[in-house]
């Protein structure tokens, strides 16, 4: 009832010279304030595609879009590219993988955090630079003052990420989408990016979408998940419940390919088999047919053939039923 992001029935196609593109299929979800949603799969799974909608970035005369998406009550598909400029930033903000080509090179850090606030703000340009040199410090930049004055590239990778979120949440946007943002840094600097996250969560209150391809950041942060394949929701729930619990033979996968922390990899490190399907033309029935290895179970042809609703609570699109996943799965999932 308190969803401060909604997405109704979200379909999005690209034309290309060799045919539409059903980027992402039909997928619906609330997210409230204060919440963060992982949003898990392989790449093409339609993801990030799915985040870019919810800020409306797509280019109309390229995508379709369809569906609803209502942030805090207003209507974001469809809506002006007015309003929209004005909800980016304001309401809703993204951070990227990349923070290089995200950060123009051209301007200092400080210049760059204080221009979306006075944009949006119409605070003084000493005003905005107090509050710029204040974000520095609050997602833990040191000596803030002074870096405000440098250049991206004088920047660590972790330390423009950083930035990077600052820039984002100036303006106290209340959404923030964040696409792969620590897959560029090495796995301490992660960690820390994602306790800063956790943080600024709690401080700003925010919601968090978080798009990732590792089941371990979801673990990390994510309160509940959204599987994603084809562009199509397969499984979703509580975070500590989908991946102790796993209901769908994709996220069994996936999981499988999780590293253990303990360093005791090799033995469990089971990827799924198989590459993503063409989304020019995505296979019949369960799009994750042709990888899946337990069709057999379901039986006859009915995987190829009839598509498995998707799930509205917790639950996965899958033809198996939830115990006897659970009774296959068992013993396969290794104890986390
Ligand atoms: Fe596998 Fe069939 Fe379930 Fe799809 S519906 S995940 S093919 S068992
Ligand atoms: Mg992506």
């Amino acid at each position: 009832a308190d969803a401060f992001l909604s997405v109704r029935d979200l379909r999005v196609r690209f034309s290309t010279e060799d045919g539409t593109v059903h980027a992402v299929d039909g997928i619906s979800f609330d997210l409230a304030r204060g919440r963060t949603l992982g949003v898990v799969g392989e790449s093409g799974s339609g993801k990030s595609v799915t985040g870019l909608s919810v800020l409306g970035l797509h280019d109309p005369r390229t995508t379709e879009v369809t569906g609803r998406i209502l942030l805090d009550g207003q209507e974001v598909t469809g809506a002006r590219e007015k309003t929209l400029e004005r909800l980016r930033g304001a309401r809703m903000a993204m951070v990227f993988q990349d923070s290089l080509t995200a950060l123009s090179p051209y301007h200092t850090v400080g210049e760059q955090i204080a221009e979306p606030y006075r944009r949006h703000t119409g605070a003084s340009r000493r005003e905005a630079r107090r509050r710029a040199i204040e974000m520095l410090g609050r997602v833990g930049i040191p000596s803030p003052r002074l870096r405000a004055d440098d250049y991206p590239h004088q920047f660590s990778g972790g330390m423009r990420q950083r930035a990077m979120i600052a820039m984002a949440l100036v303006c106290d946007p209340g959404l923030l989408i964040a696409d792969e943002p620590t897959t560029a840094l090495d796995v301490t600097v992660q960690a820390q990016i994602l306790d800063l996250l956790e943080d600024l969560r709690q401080e700003f209150g925010s919601a968090i979408v978080l798009i990732t391809h590792d089941l371990g950041v979801v673990a990390e942060i994510a309160d509940d998940v959204l599987v994603m394949y084809a562009g199509r929701v397969v499984e979703r729930g509580p975070a500590a419940e989908v991946l102790r619990s796993p209901r769908h033979p994709y996220t069994r996968g996936l999981l499988g390919s999780v590293p253990r922390l303990d360093g005791d990899v090799e033995e469990d490190l089971v990827p799924v088999p198989g590459s993503p399907p063409s989304l020019l033309d995505p296979p019949s029935g369960c799009a994750f047919h042709p990888r899946c290895a337990f069709t057999g179970e379901v039986g006859g042809t009915r995987c190829a053939d009839e598509r498995p609703k998707p799930p509205g609570g917790r639950g996965a699109a899958c033809h198996l039923t939830a115990d006897r996943a659970r009774a296959l799965f068992a013993g396969r999932t290794r104890p986390r």
